[in-house]
């Protein structure tokens, strides 16, 4: 068989308002760290109890098509953009499994902001019965919660990147470099748009 089909599906949820090079970097990790043969991007819709994003659903996606378009392992599923998607990973992960069936290995990656909040989020603990998680530190992070079970957390080392899609968008209004924070393509696309600023 091979390791195309063996590793586990990593599974990457994020507003990506817009996408950055940490999240890349992310995602390359769960290719190069946990043989993933595939990285599911499922950019977040704007659920009631979120803030909403600032760019439309549409430019989003547009940005991610941009930032994912040269690794034929990574793809877009865009079921959380769907209106009336409840928002709960837990939903996308139980609709995934689903989907793939019990065999394939499912990865959620998440930075450590996200996993310091993860008690918060809806059906936490049922979420391990669904997929291991994978905590990518950032800078300035809490740690996360106490009661998870043997095995079901992953943490993997990254270079600290302190960039932000929020610090993005502040530097877009201030009229600053985002050199080296988003990859060419979608700079350009941000640039076009005059998103953000
Ligand atoms: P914002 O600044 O608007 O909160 P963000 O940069 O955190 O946005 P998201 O799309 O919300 O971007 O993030 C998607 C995922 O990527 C989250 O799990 C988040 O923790 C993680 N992430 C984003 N940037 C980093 C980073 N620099 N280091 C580690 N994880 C990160």
């Amino acid at each position: 068989m091979s390791s195309s089909s063996i590793g586990p599906v990593a599974v990457f949820g994020g507003t990506f308002d817009p996408v950055h090079n940490a999240h890349l970097a992310i995602a390359a990790r769960a290719l190069a760290a946990l043989g993933a043969r595939r990285v599911l991007w499922l950019p977040t819709g704007a659920p009631g109890y979120r803030r909403p994003p600032l760019a439309s659903a549409e430019h989003r996606l547009a940005m991610l098509r941009l930032a994912v378009a040269d690794e034929a392992r990574y793809g877009i599923d865009p079921r959380e953009l769907a209106p009336g998607h409840s928002g709960y990973s837990y939903d996308t992960l139980a609709a995934l499994r689903a989907e793939l069936g019990p065999g394939v290995p499912l990865v959620m990656l998440v930075g450590g902001d996200q996993y310091a909040r993860l008690a918060g989020w809806h059906r936490w603990k049922e979420l391990f019965g669904l997929a291991r998680l994978a905590v990518f530190a950032r800078p300035g992070e809490g740690a996360g919660p106490q009661e998870v079970p043997e095995g079901g957390v992953i943490h993997l080392a990254l270079d600290p990147m302190p960039v932000s899609a929020s610090s993005i968008r502040a530097r877009i209004a201030r009229g600053e470099s985002l050199a080296g924070m988003v990859p060419a393509p979608v700079l350009e696309y941000i640039q076009r748009h005059r998103l953000y600023y």
